[in-house]
């Protein structure tokens, strides 16, 4: 296919299975990063060219050539992180998916609003400590990545970490022990069409090397969890758990449209979940856009190959995507 279109996307996060994706799919490509990662992303054949910007929030700068050469940018868990909400939102580059999601996407109140609208179960909250079943979990607004959490046993503990706690804006969550499981679904708007694409496990330090110390000596200690994400491991389901998986990924597009706008969430969008012992799923927060987890199966997973006779990453779900709506004449309708 020839095309007057690049795709485009930040270096970070998921650029090389988005870039990889999108020149399977015979697309031009570029990546926009900082001088100090060229090197790196010039070693990839499937990237066309690399744009510097000395840091990410100089991107404006850079917006005119983008512009100019029909650059549709596929965003990722590093444009409202690095480039900030409203230099996101004010962004004029082509821009893959429906940016009314974002203030959706940022705000736990409206996160909660828009799972509980889902009928889909979230660990009970609490506006008041005295009213929480314990274990709980207490999360500041705008914490990236798990950093700016900490977990209380009882009232007396929740007392005094409160004392320490930098942010003002936070919210009480039971604590919920279970598997954490995340599904990477992909919404065709184009052929209405809900599909899993993958799964994946966070790896979070130090969370998940605790459990690799006793008992005695994590008690004798008092080591503080915390959740910084620093990779991901693959996941398959029960067979007998999938429908209710692509039950919940439906009912946050039927949620979405009615909460946000006639088109709702679109593209790549991921459920984090915490499974209990009873089977029950609860959702701890929707990521509108597409995750890093979706790095492990940049061939492909065990899911999209039950759709695909061939090595179908979310990157290159994407890139399809835009192929279809480019053909048909209805590109207005997936980018923003
Ligand atoms: P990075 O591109 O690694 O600097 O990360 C950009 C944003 O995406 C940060 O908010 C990270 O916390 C998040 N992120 C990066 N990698 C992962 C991952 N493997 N799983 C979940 N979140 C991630
Ligand atoms: P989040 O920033 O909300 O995605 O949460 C980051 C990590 O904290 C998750 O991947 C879980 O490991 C953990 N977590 C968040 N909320 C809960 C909860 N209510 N119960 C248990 N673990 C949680």
């Amino acid at each position: 296919m020839s095309t007057k279109y690049t795709i485009g996307t930040l270096g970070s996060h998921s650029a090389l299975q988005i870039l990889k994706g999108a020149k399977d799919e015979e697309f031009k490509t570029l990546v926009v990063t900082l001088p100090n990662r060229v090197n790196f992303y010039e070693r990839f054949s499937f990237i066309d060219s690399v744009d510097t910007i000395s840091t990410f929030t100089d991107f404006p700068s850079i917006e005119k050539k983008l512009i100019k050469e029909n650059v549709i940018l596929i965003p990722h868990g590093s444009f409202v992180a690095y480039l900030g909400m409203e230099r996101n939102k004010k962004m004029k580059t082509f821009y893959f998916g429906n940016k009314q999601v974002l203030d959706w996407e940022e705000d736990r109140e409206k996160q909660h609003q828009w799972l509980t609208k889902a009928h889909i179960d979230t660990p009970p909250q609490y506006k008041n400590i005295k009213d929480a079943i314990f274990p709980v979990i207490v999360k500041s607004f705008g914490a990236a990545g798990g950093s700016g959490y900490f977990l209380a046993k009882n009232q007396r503990d929740f007392g005094e970490k409160i004392k320490l706690f930098k942010s003002k804006r936070y919210i009480i969550q039971k604590y919920i022990t279970g598997v954490t499981l995340y599904i990477h679904y992909f919404y065709s708007p184009i052929d209405k069409k809900l599909e899993i694409m993958s799964m994946d496990r966070r790896y979070e330090t130090n969370a998940d090397g605790l459990g690799r110390i006793p008992a005695w000596i994590q008690h004798e200690v008092e080591i503080q969890p915390s959740y910084v994400v620093v990779g991901n491991s693959s996941l398959i389901l029960r067979e007998s758990m999938l429908p209710q998986a692509f039950e919940m990924g439906e009912k946050i597009i039927d949620a979405s449209k009615s909460l946000i706008d006639k088109r709702g969430i679109f593209g790549p969008f991921c459920l984090e979940t915490i499974i209990t012992p009873d089977m029950k799923f609860y959702a701890v927060e929707i990521s509108a856009r597409i995750v890093a987890g979706t790095n492990l199966f940049t061939h492909g997973s065990a899911y999209s190959w039950l759709n695909y006779n061939e090595p179908m990453s979310t990157g290159r779900r994407i890139a399809r995507e835009i192929k279809y709506a480019i053909k048909q004449n209805r590109l207005n309708e997936i980018l923003d």
